[in-house]
């Protein structure tokens, strides 16, 4: 059972993995099949991403065990935020953003832990529903991830050899349904978070339920009143971190 400062919490959920295992199938095919050579700015993300996944954790001499599990857990959480960077920047392509998403979905217990947002309006993902209680992030089974992560990562990365040109392959369009709020979140001073909750252009809506339909170069949201927006400026981690694994 996982422990809290010693005391046993409740059994964290699950990790959401289905989306990872079904992207990082998708990338070892595209590799085995010579399909995707990495562009500049996705073999950006990936050196940055491989960098976290293989980072080793701080040396510390007669460290106390509760700093070792804070140190793990820091580990997946520069993980999960070198991802959601990467995914927000805008600058990857599809196939590339679709795995930083799928990598980040299966992180979020590290949203905040072990250090939570420092502001009152930065994103919340990743909190147990109905409840106000932090579950401990099941650290093993985030840390169990990051032997095939690494290898995945180091594999894209080895397609982006000097001279080689880069092939991206198509990403088919999805579409979910989501009853709830978007919540559009800037940094207007450094630690400092300001956010808004997205409305409809049209009707001024704001719950939904909203239908989502999103290529990985935009998202756009279309509204029961029947207005479909691209104009939300909502960042990919603020829609597809929110959505309910399906
Ligand atoms: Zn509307």
């Amino acid at each position: 059972m996982a422990r809290v400062h010693g005391k046993p919490v409740a059994a964290a959920h699950p990790l959401l993995t289905r989306g990872l295992t079904l992207e990082s199938g998708k990338a070892w095919q595209l590799l085995a099949a010579r399909e995707w050579r990495l562009s500049s700015a996705d073999a950006e993300a990936v050196a940055a991403v491989l960098a976290r996944l293989t980072a080793p954790l701080p040396t510390r001499r007669g460290a106390a065990p509760q700093a070792r599990a804070t140190d793990r857990d820091r580990l997946l959480q520069r993980i999960l935020r070198t991802t959601v960077h990467h995914l927000d920047a805008g600058a990857v392509s599809p196939p590339a953003a679709a795995l930083l998403a799928a990598v980040a979905r299966a992180l979020l217990p590290w949203h905040a832990a072990p250090n939570p947002p420092i502001a009152a309006a930065a994103p919340r993902y990743g909190t147990v529903p109905g409840t106000t209680d932090r579950a401990a992030p099941p650290t093993e089974e985030g840390e169990a991830l990051l032997p095939d992560l690494a290898a995945l990562f180091t594999a894209l990365a080895a397609t982006s050899m000097p001279g080689a040109v880069p092939l991206t392959p198509p990403v088919e369009p999805w579409q979910a349904r989501y009853v709830g709020r978007f919540r559009r979140h800037t940094r207007p001073a450094p630690g400092v978070w300001a956010a808004e909750t997205v409305g409809c252009p049209e009707c001024g809506g704001k719950d939904g339920p909203w239908t989502v339909i999103c290529d990985w170069r935009r998202a756009t949201l279309g509204c029961p009143c029947g207005a479909v927006s691209h104009e939300h400026r909502l960042a990919f981690s603020e829609i597809c971190l929110v959505l309910p694994e399906t």
